[in-house]
């Protein structure tokens, strides 16, 4: 099977080992259950109309600032690892 298809992550390609950045035209060669990369130089233009990558998961970022203060704020004990307040100074 022959598909072009956009990066979802940053990959090598198989015919010039350039790293292929995230939502990057792709061309994949499917044989079997192996599955090779080739980067748009190496495989010739991507068609245009090549639909944009589509992000399934969000990972949100934690903020350990704003956990730090709560804990001091309520006047809790600390969470395992975080330093006391006289020390955070
Ligand atoms: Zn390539």
């Amino acid at each position: 099977m022959r598909e072009w298809r956009r990066a979802n992550r940053r990959q090598l390609c198989g015919g010039c080992n350039r790293q292929v950045a995230l939502d990057d035209p792709i061309l994949v060669l499917q044989i079997g259950s192996v599955e090779k990369i080739r980067c748009a130089l190496c495989a010739g233009p991507a068609p245009p109309d090549l639909p944009a990558v589509i992000v399934t998961a969000v990972i949100l970022p934690f903020d350990f600032a704003r956990s730090g203060v709560r804990w001091r704020e309520n006047r809790m004990d600390p969470p395992f690892g975080a330093l006391p307040p006289e020390r955070a100074k």
